[in-house]
């Protein structure tokens, strides 16, 4: 596993997936690593989740805040990312949480 300074994900292979760069190199702990990307209303349901269990988490807007005015916020798309050694965890967390399974919110 890599990770791409540019994009924030984990890569498999000598270069990125996403951006083409070779810059990778092994993930360090604080890294924070892309965990998800999803509309407003998601990103905000799994952020609730994570600081729920402690994971530390980031977000990006794809379009920014400029796009946003004019569009709305619900047609924006939100990148999160979580440290490289909560990210198995946050992974799980989001899988289970979109397939519906026992991942109670809180009232
Ligand atoms: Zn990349």
């Amino acid at each position: 596993m890599q990770y791409c300074t540019d994009c924030k994900q984990l890569v498999e292979g000598p270069t990125c997936p996403h951006c083409g760069c070779r810059k990778l190199r092994a993930p360090l702990d604080a890294d924070f690593c892309m965990v998800a990307e999803l509309g407003f209303a998601e990103s905000e349901m799994l952020k609730e989740l994570y600081a729920d269990n402690s994971i530390p988490c980031t977000e990006r807007s794809i379009y920014g805040a400029g796009i946003t005015v004019k569009l709305g916020v619900n047609l924006d798309r939100i990148r999160l990312y979580v440290p490289y050694n909560r990210y198995e965890e946050a992974l799980q967390l989001k899988e289970a949480f979109f397939d519906g399974e026992a991942v109670l919110l809180p009232e």
